[in-house]
């Protein structure tokens, strides 16, 4: 009823507001429906102003052996559930987020570094929205079935959960990307172990607390808090754990490869972009510059679909980066509560140092830097001063084959160079190792549906950045992933097929 209601949303609040009082915020792991202390904690920061927020469980092998074994005890109940049982625990769970939405964007802002308004516009509303999808999504799959009438033999296949699924998630959009597993691995009657980033605990920590009213049954969902090397090891390398879908960096997934080579594990690597915007002469210049500053900057340009290199049509070169540079410099970079602020802060101070030594690098290099880089401008409050703050960068003058073009810099900076032909577009679009997402932007239909196929990239926009289908397949090439989820994609991958001959329509057995 309302009154239970609003007695558990104030206990969430409680809980969240705890650093309020002059404590900070303990978290604690979840595992089979209960929460559980944990001997040793690591500090996580509000990266706005530099101090810590909470405390994360340090668990380990001991804690994920406890939360691997919980989610197997609940795997034969949960996983011989109807799809309509199911569908009902995800969308309650989604409705549950929609009425808790102001504490969750609160709480992600504030662990993240990411402004309130993309939380409550972006981060928060997808996350319910993730649940809802893949509860209808679920409902409307089939498999495959066929009449072999030489034979007198109907084959069809099932499709059957995998079994226990460890997901682990990055800190960017750590709500968003983590219930982006959470809701396919139940729906499709798994059970989970997830890892969310030490960095960014505590909106899935607040989720955990949803799971128990929702009805989630005890170890369907657990989490277990802690580090990469720690709990995400013993995660990735427990043999009760058939299937790993993973979200970060090329060189975490490198390793998760190789620790799940010895047991054949299932997995789904979803990994770092350097993607290109390809921009020609007759492109929409007012449209094209309002969405290529959103697509280089949003999030502090923590996404992974971030656009970081900008290839223009050499005679429309210098009016380009003379606007977008007027453009990025009006890009708000400030407090993350401040609804004017268009970005917030980075989400540490090792991250801030490796995004401004990119800088440095390019400087050093004979690029120019057109704006951003240093926070003097930014007339930050006295509290925030210690943040990890950094304001939108435009650099020029880079080779290719430097590093600033070559690797990943996950922060708010992108390059801005020319090309002549459409040819040099895609050869400069593909010469790096990872092929995410592309954005295109001209008016010529032909051109784009060229370029979409030329593009190496598992995502290819033009003349829009960002918007999703979630049916459809999302994953990057080369070395920004492997497999593909979303709609299908997410049903094959949590789901393992058998096929079932059976030759009863014959009176005979049939003979080949
Ligand atoms: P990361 O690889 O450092 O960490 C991701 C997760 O893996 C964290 O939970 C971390 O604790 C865990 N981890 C680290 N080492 C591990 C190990 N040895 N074994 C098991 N788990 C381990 O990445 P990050 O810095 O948190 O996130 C940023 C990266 O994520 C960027 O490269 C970004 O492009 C990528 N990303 C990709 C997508 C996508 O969909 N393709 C989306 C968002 C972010």
């Amino acid at each position: 009823g309302g009154s239970m209601q609003g007695a558990k949303k104030s206990e969430l609040q409680r809980s969240v507001m705890a650093k309020a009082s002059g404590q900070h915020l303990v978290l604690e792991n979840f595992i089979g429906g209960k929460f559980v202390s944990c001997r040793s904690h690591i500090d996580s920061f509000d990266p706005s102003t530099g101090e810590v927020y909470c405390k994360v469980p340090d668990s380990g092998k001991e804690e994920v052996e406890a939360a691997v074994a919980a989610a197997k005890d609940a795997f034969p109940d949960w996983s011989a559930r109807s799809v309509e049982q199911r569908v009902q625990v995800l969308n309650k769970l989604a409705d549950l987020l929609d009425s808790h939405l102001e504490e969750f964007v609160q709480a992600e802002s504030r662990d993240q570094g990411k402004t309130v308004t993309f939380a409550r516009t972006v981060d928060i509303p997808r996350s319910a929205h993730n649940f809802r999808f893949f509860a209808s999504s679920v409902q409307h799959h089939t498999t495959d079935c066929s009449q072999m009438d030489h034979m007198g033999c109907l084959n069809y296949t099932i499709r059957c959960p995998v079994g226990v699924a460890g997901l682990i998630s990055p800190w960017n959009l750590p709500l968003y990307l983590l219930t982006w597993k959470i809701a396919p691995a139940i729906a499709m009657g798994n059970t989970v172990v997830a890892k969310p980033s030490e960095m960014t605990s505590v909106t899935a920590w607040m989720l955990c607390k949803l799971m128990q009213e929702a009805g989630v049954p005890p170890g369907v969902v657990n989490m277990v808090f802690g580090t990469g090397p720690r709990a995400g090891d013993a995660l990735v390398g427990h043999p009760d754990v058939p299937l790993v879908s993973f979200t970060g960096s090329t060189a975490t997934a490198q390793h998760i490869t190789e620790r799940s080579a010895p047991y054949c594990k299932k997995l789904s690597l979803e990994l770092g972009g350097k993607n290109p915007a390809i921009i020609f002469a007759d492109a929409d210049l007012d449209k094209c510059i309002e969405t290529t500053v959103r697509s280089s900057f949003s999030n502090q340009g923590e996404i992974c679909l971030c656009t970081s290199r900008i290839y223009v049509e050499r005679s429309i070169y210098s009016e380009f980066l003379e606007r977008f540079v007027a453009a990025a410099k009006k890009w708000k970079t400030g407090v993350p509560s401040d609804p004017s602020s268009h970005n917030g802060a980075l989400i540490s101070k090792e991250h801030l140092e490796k995004v401004r030594g990119f800088v440095a690098l390019a400087r050093s290099e004979g690029g120019i830097v057109h704006c951003g880089e240093g926070v003097d401008q930014l007339d930050l409050p006295e509290k925030n001063k210690s943040g990890y703050f950094m304001p939108a960068t435009v650099i020029s003058g880079i080779s290719e084959s430097s590093r600033v073009i070559q690797e990943e810099i996950f922060g708010p900076v992108t390059c801005v160079s020319p090309f002549d032909t459409e040819d040099e577009a895609v050869s400069k679009g593909n010469g790096v190792r990872y092929g995410l997402a592309a954005t295109v932007w001209s008016q010529d239909v032909g051109r784009v549906h060229r370029m979409a196929k030329r593009i190496q990239a598992g995502l290819v926009w033009t003349n829009c950045w960002l918007v999703r289908d979630l049916n459809l397949p999302f994953g990057g090439m080369k070395n920004s992933g492997v497999g593909r989820e979303g709609g299908k994609d997410s049903y094959h991958f949590f789901t393992e097929t058998n096929v079932h001959l059976d030759c009863g329509l014959r009176e005979s057995e049939a003979k080949l």
